[in-house]
């Protein structure tokens, strides 16, 4: 047998017994170099052998692995072990991407129990992949690791890749939403192939607010912030840049995509009747949303631009509160009421005393939330009966039959839309009170529609 053919003998041996592998990875348990262990594994491909898959980076498998899958239920023992290599992987993957995370973050992005990212965490740690901050509780790639990996895995796309500003490594897919003060786009991250949705905002002290408050608000219902830095709009043309201004600086902020659209779209698809309005389903969405405000407040810090576009689904359906662009502390340091500038925020939804008044807390976030919990439960058909109703609403006076037919509903909205912040409750007791009243879980369950 010749040295080529016993080495592809031992990796075959390999990929048997740990299932599927990338070619670094076997590179690592053989002390070869990458290069020289893609040329046995493209002799196994050539001799039918192993096959790889078109992730990028590949992966690479034997053809009787397939086989066996396909044909038998895999012994038990075998099953759980290449799961576990291949969960250790999207671990892996998700903390080259991120930097570092919480074990809870982990088993929230991926979908699975803490318990077993864990049990992953800590064999990634024995074999010296990965390690954990005991003060923060934060795993990141062992630096030894994460780099020989970056730098193997994606060798020729790094050194075709000269980057003049880190959202270079970006490739722009759509842009999803141009508002206010910024611009969102959905991109792919090019080396890890992610999809993440990248605003891009002028470089001031708003955006710093936006960045730190994000990275603050750690929460199954607030879009989670990856990171950001400051850099040039690579995406707008010369000619449309050159009529903004030459040089801008602007801050990009990396965040979750929320592929499922936001509140907006869920409400317009039951005004025009693509879509049916469910009852348990609106209690579930509005009991999301305020936890993800109760958060918010509980950080002592407030929203002032809750509206349906600013709220998003992610493709699961989770709810996800977004644009903290501007976002406020309570109070100042010593706990006295700030002093602030009058009519920020978006005037349908903005609350009298952010309208008019110098002075107000958290409860300014109440009132858009009367609003939006209403547009979640009746149908508004058109733009007309929208200019006519909203007046009306703002000061608590509901349309025709909207009170008989929702009366639990119509007591808590009425007590939201206040004009007095004091009267409104905190977002803490709405949501007790939601939990006695509606029980969303058993309102799902019911699937009642409306
Ligand atoms: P505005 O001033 O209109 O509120 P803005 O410039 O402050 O907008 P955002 O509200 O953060 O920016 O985003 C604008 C739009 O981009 C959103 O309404 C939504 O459609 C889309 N968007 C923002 N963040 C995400 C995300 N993480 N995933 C998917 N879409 C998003
Ligand atoms: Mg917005």
């Amino acid at each position: 047998m010749s040295a080529d053919t016993e080495v592809e003998r031992k990796i075959s041996d390999f990929l048997r017994r740990n299932g599927k592998s990338k070619a670094l990875v076997i590179a690592k348990e053989f002390r070869i170099d990458k290069h020289t262990a893609n040329k046995h594994l493209y002799n196994l491909e050539r001799s039918n052998k192993a096959f790889k898959t078109d992730e990028q980076p590949p992966i690479w498998d034997l053809v009787e692995n397939m086989n066996e899958l396909k044909l038998t239920p895999e012994p038990k023992q075998k099953s759980q072990t290449t799961t576990e290599t291949s969960g250790e992987k999207d671990v892996e993957e998700l903390l080259m991407r991120s930097g570092g995370l919480k074990a809870s973050h982990i088993a929230r992005d991926l979908g699975q129990p803490t318990q077993i990212i864990n049990k992953q965490l800590y064999s990634m740690e024995k074999k010296g992949k990965a390690k954990k901050c005991s003060q923060s509780q934060v795993w990141s790639l062992n630096e030894e690791w994460s780099d020989e990996s970056l730098s193997q895995e994606s060798d020729s796309r790094l050194q075709d890749c000269k980057l003049s500003s880190h959202s270079e490594l970006f490739e722009m897919i759509t842009e999803l939403g141009d508002g206010g003060y910024g611009c969102v786009y959905e991109v792919k991250h090019k080396l890890d192939g992610k999809t993440f949705a990248l605003k891009k905002v002028d470089l001031t002290g708003k955006a710093d607010s936006e960045v730190k408050a994000l990275a603050q608000l750690e929460h199954p219902n607030i879009v989670r912030y990856i990171t950001s830095w400051p850099g040039p709009d690579i995406w707008t043309s010369n000619q449309q840049r050159n009529q903004v201004s030459n040089n801008r600086k602007y801050l990009f902020i990396q965040m979750e995509f929320c592929e499922g659209g936001t509140l907006t779209d869920w409400i317009r698809a039951r005004n025009d009747l693509r879509k049916q309005r469910i009852i348990g389903e609106i209690h579930k969405i509005f009991y999301d949303i305020i936890t993800g405000v109760e958060f918010i407040h509980a950080n002592k810090l407030i929203h002032r631009d809750l509206k349906p576009d600013n709220i998003l689904f992610r493709a699961d359906g989770k709810v996800k509160i977004g644009d903290f662009g501007l976002v406020a502390a309570q109070t100042d340091q010593s706990g006295n009421p700030i002093e602030r500038s009058k009519r920020r925020g978006t005037p349908p939804y903005m609350s009298p005393e952010q309208e008019n008044k110098k002075n107000y807390d958290e409860k300014t976030d109440i009132f858009p939330l009367g609003l939006i919990w209403f547009e979640m439960l009746w149908k508004i058909s058109t733009g007309m009966e929208r200019v006519k109703l909203w007046p009306d609403l703002r000061n608590q006076s509901f349309p025709e039959g909207f009170s008989d037919r929702y009366s639990a509903e119509s007591t808590f909205i009425m007590k939201m839309l206040s004009y007095s912040p004091e009267d409104r409750p905190y977002a803490k007791d709405i949501k007790g009170d939601l939990q006695t009243f509606f029980s969303p879980e058993q309102d799902l369950l019911s699937q009642k529609t409306i």
